[in-house]
Parts: structure tokens; C-alpha cells; sequence
């Protein structure tokens, strides 16, 4: 039979795997391996890979005869990270002790693990943000079905406030069906030709009202000729609709808000500027984070989700552009959003 060429077998894998021989040395690995285990050399005993118990018991195991199993571990130093290792018994009747014995497989779960976590904590929140007006709307009902009931003056009051939380509730659920449409077709990029001029104009009109209730001056300056881009016009209205929506309630009444279009080589650049108070430079990488929010009560008191930037960023990406937030306490901030400009051939 012809003998493994393990240095070729153990490079094609698509994961990290190491060889031990009959010792539990480390008798060959893979660069992925190397990646994952700075500190793997040849000859030295596993445990110098790593000490979790679980993982030594299973190579002991597969070594004293078992054929295959799968081990989970993790590991903290120099990374938190998950692991899940297959070990297969490789060894031949004939072979030394010195000959590869034993193969590990990892396979590095971290990514996976968090994208998990995100998903339960977004569930989580979302349940959390749609209790808290669901409860409120079903105490007043209570109220009015008993000690309310023969009250007007008291039934108006309560049925104001539970449309108010209805209508927060409807806010949240909207966000949340944009979010996720936006998610289903994240790699699509969107066919349609969108003229941001267009959109700017379209939504400075719908907020200009907004804008007077703060007293706040809401200019733009648009691009001369034409600023097309290719996209979806509904998700780009909704991008500019919330930068601009945020500049005006997180700005400073009284203030100004300005949106100016401007070409930067092959791209067109959309920057929301307010002269609020700014932003804490901590909170800025967190910005887009859905339901993460500065201030969750001012959010909240502003008819605000904690979803806007969310969307924002995941319908800029969708469109291959990118969101990027400026900001320093005391000095306002800018919202930029970056996009790939259409160039239309001219006849
Ligand atoms: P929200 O619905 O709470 O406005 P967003 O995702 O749109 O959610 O924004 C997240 C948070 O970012 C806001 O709650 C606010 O704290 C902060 N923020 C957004 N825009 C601005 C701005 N122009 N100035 C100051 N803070 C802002």
C-alpha cells in the first residue's frame, strides 16, 4: 500500500488540522492550524496546543482504540474562542510509534457562535422594546373595562395614550420588516437608477415641517446635473429619511441641519451635518448596533426605535456603499454616506 503523503493531505483540508504520532506529538500541520495555534511546533506534546481537559481526554480515548469523535472546547488565551475538534484514529498495524497516529480537525466556531448570540440577543430585545407598549395598552384596557368605564373624561385620557403606544408599537414593527427585507437580499444589489438629488429633495420636503417645530434651519445643496447612483429609490428615501430625522431631533433646536451632495472621484458623497451636541466617542462604533442607542430613554421621548442606523448602514452596504459616522462632544455631527456613482455613457 502506498504511504500518505501527509504534508499534501493535511494543506488541502479546508480547516485547521494537526497530525500526532503514537507519542501525542505533534508530528506535521496545516497553515490554518498555525493561524489558529501560534504557538504549534513540531515534536512538542499536544498539550503545549492546548490544556482543556476535554480535548486531551478525547485524544486519549481515540489513542487507546476509539475510531472518531467530535470534542467541543474553548479556549481563552490569547482569544476567547470556540472550538470543535473531529479526531480520527489514522494509524497503521504496521507502523512505529513515531508514525502519524491520530488527526485532529479544528474547526473554529467563533463566528458562528457570536452571529448566534446576536440573533437570540436581537430576539431579546425586539420581544423586550414590543412588551413594554403591549403591557401598557393592556393595563389601560383593564382600566377602562372597570374602574374607568363610566368616566369619559378619564376613557379620552387612557384611549390618547394607548394610540400613542399602538403607534409605537407599529413604528417598531415597520423598522423591524424593513431590517429584515434589507437582510434578504443583502447581496443583491438593488437594479433600479436613483437620482439622489431626487431623494434629498423628496425627503427635506417631508421633514421640513419636523424641522420648523425645532426652529431648526434645514438646508441642501445638491449636485449641479444629475447625481445618479444605481438602486432602490424606497431604501434610499428611508436612509436619508433617518439621518436627516436624527439631525433634527438630536440636534440643537434652533439650530441648523444641512445636507450636501458632493462627487469624490467615482463616488457620491451624502453628508448629514447638525450642530447638536454631539456624540461620545465610545458610542460611535457602537452606533449601528440595532436597538443600541445613547440615551434609550431621549430615544424613546423622540418616538425613536433604535433602528434607524441599523437599517441605514445594512441599505448602504446593500447598495456597495458605505456609512460613515463623525461626531465629537459639544461639536455636532456627520453622518456620510458613500455611494458608487452610475456613469451613463453618453450616446
Ligand atoms: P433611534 O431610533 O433611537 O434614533 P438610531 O439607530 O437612528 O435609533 O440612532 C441610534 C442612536 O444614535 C440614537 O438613539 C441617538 O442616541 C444617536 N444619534 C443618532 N443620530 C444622532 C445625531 N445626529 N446626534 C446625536 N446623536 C445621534
Amino acid at each position: 500500500m502506498a504511504t500518505v503523503d501527509w504534508p499534501i493531505v493535511l494543506d488541502a483540508l479546508p480547516d485547521a488540522a494537526v497530525l500526532l504520532d503514537g507519542y501525542a506529538l505533534v508530528a506535521g500541520f496545516n497553515a490554518k492550524a498555525a493561524e489558529l495555534f501560534p504557538q504549534l511546533q513540531m515534536r512538542v506534546p499536544v498539550s503545549a496546543l492546548s490544556r482543556n481537559p476535554d480535548l486531551l481526554l478525547g485524544i486519549a480515548l481515540v489513542r487507546r482504540g476509539g475510531e472518531q469523535m467530535t470534542v467541543q472546547f474553548s479556549e481563552r488565551v490569547p482569544l476567547e474562542r470556540a472550538m470543535l475538534a473531529t479526531l480520527s484514529n489514522v494509524s497503521t498495524t504496521s507502523a512505529s510509534t513515531a508514525a502519524p497516529a491520530l488527526l485532529m480537525i479544528i474547526r473554529d466556531l467563533t463566528e458562528a457562535s457570536r452571529i448566534d448570540r446576536m440573533r437570540t440577543d436581537f430576539v431579546a430585545n425586539a420581544s423586550h422594546e414590543l412588551r413594554t407598549p403591549l403591557a401598557s395598552i393592556i393595563g389601560f384596557i383593564e382600566t377602562l373595562q372597570g374602574a374607568a368605564k363610566t368616566d369619559p373624561a378619564a376613557r379620552d385620557k387612557f384611549l390618547a395614550i394607548m394610540a400613542l403606544q399602538a403607534q409605537r408599537m407599529k413604528r417598531l414593527v415597520d423598522d423591524l420588516m424593513s431590517l429584515s427585507k434589507v437582510e434578504m437580499h443583502a447581496h443583491v444589489m438593488p437594479r433600479g437608477e436613483v437620482d439622489l438629488n431626487h431623494v434629498v429633495a423628496h425627503v427635506r420636503e417631508a421633514l421640513e415641517p419636523l424641522a420648523k417645530a425645532e426652529a431648526i434651519t434645514l438646508t441642501s445643496h445638491p449636485l449641479t446635473g444629475r447625481a445618479l447612483v444605481q438602486g432602490d429609490r424606497d431604501e434610499l428615501v428611508q436612509v436619508f429619511q433617518n439621518l436627516i430625522h436624527n439631525a433634527i431631533r438630536y440636534g440643537r433646536s434652533g439650530g441648523s441641519v444641512s445636507v450636501g451632495i458632493e462627487r469624490a472621484g467615482r463616488s457620491l458623497r451624502v453628508r448629514v451635518t447638525d450642530d447638536g451636541p454631539g456624540i461620545a466617542p465610545q458610542h460611535l462604533p457602537r452606533l449601528t448596533e440595532r436597538f443600541y442607542r445613547v440615551d434609550v430613554a431621549a430615544s424613546r421621548r423622540k418616538e425613536g426605535t433604535g433602528l434607524g442606523l441599523a437599517i441605514a448602514k445594512h441599505v448602504v452596504q446593500r447598495h456597495r456603499g458605505e456609512l460613515d459616522i463623525r461626531s465629537e462632544l459639544g461639536n455636532g455631527s456627520a453622518f456620510t454616506v458613500t455611494l458608487p456613482e452610475l456613469l451613463i455613457e453618453k450616446q
